[in-house]
């Protein structure tokens, strides 16, 4: 029996494939390995969330190259100094959003943690991509790093926008507020950590049909793997995390996160 379906909604994929460098130093590892083993986990397709323009080409290039790979484009929040001097940078994300494989506006939002120096930048890239994605009825993927209520606050000022709150790091009351704005939660690795009490009770209590799951490899790998490079096959561990919690089944988890993955990003 095949694995049940599975979708990775958050895997920067562009990311993976520089980590699986030759040790000798030689570039141009190509990910179909780790493909290959999504494919076998059940993934039956992933979001690659670019971070900055620089990588627009490399992110685009391989949803081009493979089937079950989409793209989407913005700017993260720690890499807005990287548009300082390039007032074009919207424009190019714009342009973008017409290609058949872009299924969002990601990745963008908020971090508090790494960086807060250029915070204003943050808020008027953020404010501009929640805009874009309103205009082209695009989901916008949202990263909050210890700025949750920030985050809420400029959503609020674009009514009308929808998303995903992706790798969700706040608690079931945060997760509901988000719901009632039409975004969606992703869980990530970190749902399986022991401590994570906040997300466990999110994923317990908030409904399934608006839940998501995601590896945002190669960071922050699953238990029992935390603190190795991720991929996307082990965003089952995630299903399986959120089963547990639940005390429903996998195939349930699986099925239900995955028919509400195809509806946000428009592939049914
Ligand atoms: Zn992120
Ligand atoms: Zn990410």
């Amino acid at each position: 029996m095949s694995a049940p379906t599975l979708i990775d909604t958050h895997c920067h994929l562009d990311y993976i494939h520089r980590q699986e460098e030759h040790p000798d130093g030689t570039t141009g590892t190509d990910p179909v390995q780790v493909l290959a083993r999504a494919k076998a986990a059940g993934v039956e397709f992933l979001v690659n969330p670019s971070v900055t323009p620089a990588k627009f080409p490399e992110v685009m290039a391989m949803a081009e190259r493979f089937e079950n790979v989409y793209a989407a484009v913005a700017v993260h929040p720690t890499d807005v100094a990287d548009i300082v001097d390039q007032p074009e940078w919207l424009a190019e994300i714009e342009a973008l959003l017409s290609h058949p494989k872009v299924v969002a506006v990601g990745e963008t939002g908020l971090d508090y943690y790494w960086d807060q120096s250029l915070v204003d930048l943050q808020k008027k890239c953020f404010k501009s991509l929640l805009e874009l994605g309103r205009k082209y009825d695009l989901p916008v993927i949202v990263h909050d790093r210890e700025a949750h209520e920030d985050v809420y606050q400029l959503i609020s000022e674009v009514p009308g926008v929808r998303g995903i709150m992706h790798c969700f790091s706040g608690d079931a009351e945060f997760a509901r507020r988000m719901i009632v704005k039409n975004f969606y939660v992703s869980f990530a690795g970190n749902v399986t950590f022991k401590k994570a009490e906040n997300l466990h009770q999110a994923a317990k209590e908030i409904p399934l049909e608006w839940m998501l799951v995601e590896t945002d490899s190669p960071f922050l790998s699953p238990m029992p793997f935390r603190g190795k490079p991720n991929e996307p096959a082990r965003v089952k561990h995630v299903v399986e995390k959120i089963a547990e919690l639940r005390g429903i089944s996998y195939e349930e988890v699986a099925a239900v996160t995955t028919a509400n993955a195809r509806k946000v990003f428009g592939l049914l």
